[in-house]
C-alpha cells in the first residue's frame, strides 16, 4: 500500500494504485517486440480517446513535460516564409509566444484579457488581413485561471482562412469530451500526468498525418524536437527515436486501459461532480471564483485571497499538506488566488473531507468566516 495523497493542483495528478503498481516490472530493453506492441498500444488508445480516424489522425510520443508539446508543434508546423498567429488569454498561450521568440518564428502576439474568451471579429480581422498565417496556436482550457476558450468556433474561423489549427489541450485532454475532427482541431496535445492519470515524463501530440508528412520539408529548427522525424521513425521502427520512459509508458498503458474501462461519460461526470464539490464548497465559504460560471472549464476553481490580514497562503496549503491535501497558487499577475483543481483519480467524498480539513485551517490562522472582500470582486 502507498500512502494516498488527494492533488487539487493542476498536474500530476492523484493517481490509481493499480497505475503506480504497473512500473513495477521486469527490467526490458524497448527495442524488444514486447515493448514495441506497448507503443502500438499507446498510439492507438491515445488517438481513440478523441474519436480520431486512425487513418487520418496518429499520436506521436516524446519523452519531457507537456511543455515539451508547445516547443514541438510551434517548431515543426510551420512553412518557410509563414506565421504564426497566437491567441493569447492567458499564461500557457503566453509561454506559445515565448516560444516563437526563442525560435525567432514570425509571429502575431494577439493578447487578450485573461478573463474572458476571444473576441472573434478581432480574430476574423486578424485572419484577414494577414494571409501569411499558417498557423493558428490557443489553449483549450487556460489552467491558470480555468477559462475554457470555444475552440470550435475559432477552428472553424482558422480552417476558413486556410490555417493550420494546433491547441493546447493539455488540461482538457481524458476529462472533457473533445471530438479531434468535430472540434475543427488539426493537432491537440497532452502530457500523461493529467487527463489520463498516469506518470510524468511522457508527453503526446495528437494530429493530421498528411499535415506531417507535409512538413518533412518545413524547415528543421529543433533536433531532439522534431515531430516529423519522430512520427517517420514510429512508422518505420514502431518505436520512439531515441530512449523512451519505460516505466512511466508501462503506467499509461494501465491508465490508458482504466480510462476505456471507465468510460468518456462517466470521467467527465466524475470530474463535473467533484468540481461542483469544490465549488459549492468555496462559494460556502464565502470566496470568490475569477472567472464567470459561463466561461469556466469545470475543472480548475481559482479562488481570490480574502481581505483578511490572517490570511496566508503558505500557512493553509502546509495545514492541508501535511493531512494529505494538496492546493496550489494562482497563476495572474498582481492577482493573489489559489486553485482548486478537479483532475485525477479523485471523487465527491475527498473534496467533502478536504473541506473539513481547509476549514480547520482557516481556524487555526484565524481568518474569519465567510471570508471576505473589501471590494466587491
Ligand atoms: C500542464 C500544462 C502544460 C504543461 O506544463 P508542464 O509544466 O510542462 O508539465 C501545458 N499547457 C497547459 C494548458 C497545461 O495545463
Amino acid at each position: 500500500m502507498v500512502k494516498r495523497n488527494v492533488l487539487l493542483n493542476p498536474g500530476p495528478a492523484t493517481t490509481t494504485d493499480t497505475v503506480k503498481m504497473a512500473q513495477v516490472v521486469p527490467d526490458i530493453c524497448p527495442r524488444e517486440k514486447e515493448f514495441v506492441e506497448i507503443m502500438r498500444e499507446l498510439e492507438e488508445g491515445l488517438v481513440k480517446i478523441v474519436h480520431g480516424d486512425p487513418f487520418v489522425y496518429t499520436a506521436v510520443l516524446f519523452c519531457g513535460s507537456g511543455t515539451i508539446n508547445m516547443d514541438i508543434c510551434l517548431n515543426s508546423l510551420l512553412p518557410e516564409n509563414k506565421k504564426v498567429l497566437v491567441i493569447n488569454n492567458g499564461a500557457y498561450s503566453s509561454r506559445g509566444v515565448e516560444i516563437c521568440e526563442y525560435y525567432g518564428l514570425a509571429h502575431i502576439n494577439l493578447k487578450l484579457p485573461v478573463d474572458r474568451q476571444p473576441d472573434m471579429e478581432l480574430l476574423e480581422r486578424t485572419l484577414e488581413e494577414n494571409p501569411d498565417i499558417a498557423l493558428v496556436y490557443t489553449t483549450h482550457h487556460e489552467t491558470g485561471t480555468g477559462l475554457l476558450n470555444p475552440i470550435r468556433e475559432i477552428g472553424e474561423l482558422v480552417h476558413k482562412y486556410n490555417a493550420v489549427f494546433v491547441v493546447d489541450t493539455t488540461s482538457t485532454y481524458a476529462m472533457r469530451p473533445i471530438n479531434i475532427a468535430e472540434d475543427n482541431v488539426d493537432f491537440l496535445m497532452a502530457s500523461a500526468q493529467k487527463g489520463i492519470m498516469a506518470m510524468t515524463g511522457l508527453s503526446f501530440i495528437i494530429g493530421r498525418r498528411d499535415i506531417i508528412e507535409a512538413s518533412g520539408s518545413y524547415p528543421k529548427r529543433s533536433y531532439y524536437c522534431n515531430l516529423y522525424m519522430q512520427y517517420e521513425y514510429f512508422r518505420l521502427h514502431g518505436e520512439m527515436h531515441f530512449t523512451p520512459p519505460v516505466q512511466v509508458i508501462y503506467a499509461a498503458r494501465q491508465a490508458l486501459r482504466e480510462y476505456f474501462e471507465e468510460g468518456e461519460q462517466a470521467k467527465w461526470a466524475r470530474h463535473t461532480r467533484v468540481f461542483n464539490a469544490i465549488r459549492s464548497g468555496l462559494t460556502a465559504m464565502g470566496f470568490s471564483i475569477y472567472i464567470p460560471e459561463n466561461m469556466q472549464s469545470g475543472l480548475v476553481a481559482a479562488a481570490l485571497y480574502p481581505d483578511d490580514d490572517n490570511w496566508s497562503f503558505e500557512r493553509v496549503h502546509d495545514y492541508c499538506y501535511e493531512r494529505g491535501f494538496t492546493i496550489y497558487p494562482g497563476k495572474v499577475e498582481n492577482k493573489g488566488m489559489f486553485r482548486l483543481c478537479a483532475l485525477g483519480s479523485i471523487d465527491e467524498e475527498d473534496i467533502k473531507e478536504f473541506f473539513v480539513v481547509f476549514r480547520e485551517a482557516l481556524d487555526n490562522c484565524n481568518v474569519s468566516l465567510p471570508v471576505k472582500y473589501n471590494a466587491k470582486p
